[in-house]
């Protein structure tokens, strides 16, 4: 039987060993923390139940194909739930906006902020459904290193169809009359960490996922979600060995034949995934001749600045994903990409899944993950100095929004910064979503599945193709696996 390390726990490395270990596999997944899920992760204190990491979970398919995958009922193993309110938007000037899984409650909101809007977002919303059926095709169904095939008459022309110079800035400027609604439908960019005064018009795909496809909750909390996984690679014989980071992959005559773990050991193997941020691993676990100096042009992704904080005070008026946004939306972009600062007056997100899951908090209290987009790491900003003036200033906007006494109410708190985020899971920069997608070639840019300089080597997750996020690595485990269990091929890579 053919062995296969997975390096790193995160959702990518944990689906592609559950796709390896059914198909036959020998796989074994070193993790360097002391739990599995990577940036999925959880704090739980003082009755208070907090995910760390991902709070909305879309693309529900993505994870039954998994477990159909695997032979397993998604059911058995979580409860997924739909979200009729998806999110709930605030504006400094009180307005307010339900988005809703019901389109025609969508629609009533929308016709509150401006009519002619209504007819606007049918069309926006046929249109961002084309994209992504184009998209489920192409980019979500094959690996970059299937380019060649990709770039064939068959495929390019539906590539050309939802490829665009324009941002998605532009794109929603030309559909919306509200700003409100430019705003609200911007801010899918920050889906994969990206601004959408940079990201092209392609990502406008990204709300027919939510709109058209539903927002969902793994009851328990999101966590329960690579807990799950952790069951099904365990049941298929995966050893996953916790506490290991590793220090190398040992590739000889262009061939990885294994890793060796900061302790020193040496393990032996016919495969490498590397789950560990692609861009990192090029950098740290790689001998030097293969970095190729066009990934440390790749752009990370923003980051986040993020407090957990356990309320004892309830607020009916959140719902289970909240937007507070900032009155200047390019300033804040500006500041992130461009100043890589922290945004003086940042859009804010609070998930308070305690309104719909009674497990997350004691009685009459609130679980607030409340985050903030941040730049990726750099010598322009030391958290150490600056994370407990900004935390202030949160909790001030957050009061003016109507979150009463919140400061006053707060019994539990953590921040976590970006520096925690680069050192903790060891992502380029503290990047939360792996390289962002400002530009417009940037889907072609992401790091390839396979190595195209090293055979028998793997990349999954967020700094992969085709993208960050949760049902994103989990397709970027199917990829990879798939490669291995065909024989990988030739193919295009780097
Ligand atoms: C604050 C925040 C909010 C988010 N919100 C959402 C959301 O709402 N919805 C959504 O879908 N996604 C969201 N995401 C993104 C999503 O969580 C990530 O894209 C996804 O979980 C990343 O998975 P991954 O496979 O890239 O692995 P990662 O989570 O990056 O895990 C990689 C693993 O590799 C380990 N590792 C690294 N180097 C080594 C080494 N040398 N040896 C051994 N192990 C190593 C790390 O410790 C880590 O466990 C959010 C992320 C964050 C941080």
């Amino acid at each position: 039987m053919k062995n296969i390390i997975v390096i790193g726990a995160g959702l990518g490395g944990l689906a592609a060993a559950c796709r390896l270990a059914k198909s036959g596999f020998d796989v074994t997944i070193l993790e360097k923390n002391e739990t599995v899920g990577g940036k999925v992760n959880s704090v739980e204190a003082d009755g208070y139940k907090f995910d760390t990491g991902a709070s909305l979970l879309t693309m529900r398919h993505v994870f039954e194909d998994l477990f159909n995958f695997c032979e397993r009922r998604l059911e058995d193993y979580l409860n997924i739930e739909p979200l009729q309110t998806i999110c709930r938007y605030f504006w400094s000037d009180g307005s307010r906006f339900d988005a809703s899984s019901d389109l025609r409650k969508t629609e009533n909101e929308i016709a509150k902020l401006e009519p002619r809007d209504v007819e606007n977002f049918r069309k926006y919303l046929a249109d961002a459904r084309r994209k992504y059926e184009i998209a489920g095709k192409t980019f979500l169904a094959h690996s970059l290193n299937d380019l060649p095939k990709l770039l064939r008459p068959k495929y390019l022309k539906d590539l050309l169809r939802i490829s665009s110079m324009k941002t998605l800035a532009a794109h929603n400027e030309s559909y919306f009359q509200s700003a409100k609604l430019q705003q609200l439908f911007n801010r899918f960019a920050t889906y994969n960490g990206s601004s959408p005064y940079q990201t092209p018009a392609t990502f406008a795909l990204v709300p027919f996922v939510e709109f058209g496809l539903g927002a969902w909750y793994a009851r328990g909390g999101i966590y329960e979600i690579p807990q799950a996984l952790e069951r099904l690679a365990k049941e298929f014989g995966v050893e996953i060995k916790l506490n290991c980071p590793v220090r190398k992959i040992i590739i000889e005559n262009k061939k990885t034949i294994g890793v060796q773990t900061e302790d020193g050991e040496i393990l032996k193997s016919d495969y490498v995934v590397a789950n560990s941020d692609a861009v990192e691993t090029y950098r740290n676990l790689i001998d030097k001749e293969f970095f190729n100096e066009r990934l440390d042009k790749r752009q990370p992704s923003s980051s986040g600045f993020v407090l957990l904080l356990g309320v004892k005070k309830r607020y009916e008026n959140l719902a289970h994903h909240n937007i507070f946004f900032s009155d200047d939306y390019p300033a804040e972009f500006d500041a992130l990409f461009r100043d890589l600062r922290p945004a003086r007056n940042p859009t804010i997100y609070v998930c308070a899944s305690s309104r719909t899951d009674a497990t997350q908090a004691p009685e009459n209290c609130e679980n607030l993950f409340v985050l903030v987009n941040a730049p990726y790491t750099s010598a322009k900003t030391d958290w150490k100095i600056e994370a407990k003036s900004y935390r202030d200033s949160i909790i001030e906007k957050l009061e003016s929004f109507g979150l009463e006494n919140l400061e006053a109410s707060i019994e539990f708190e953590q921040i976590i910064t970006p520096e925690e985020f680069e050192n903790k899971y060891r992502t380029n920069r503290g990047s939360i979503y792996g390289v962002s997608s400002n530009g417009i070639f940037s889907a072609f840019l992401r790091v390839p599945n396979r190595s195209g300089q090293i055979e028998n080597l793997f990349f999954v997750g967020g700094a992969t193709h085709p993208g960050g996020g949760m049902p994103l690595v989990l397709l970027s485990g199917k990829m990879a696996a798939e490669m291995i269990r065909k024989g990988a091929g030739e193919g295009f890579g780097f």
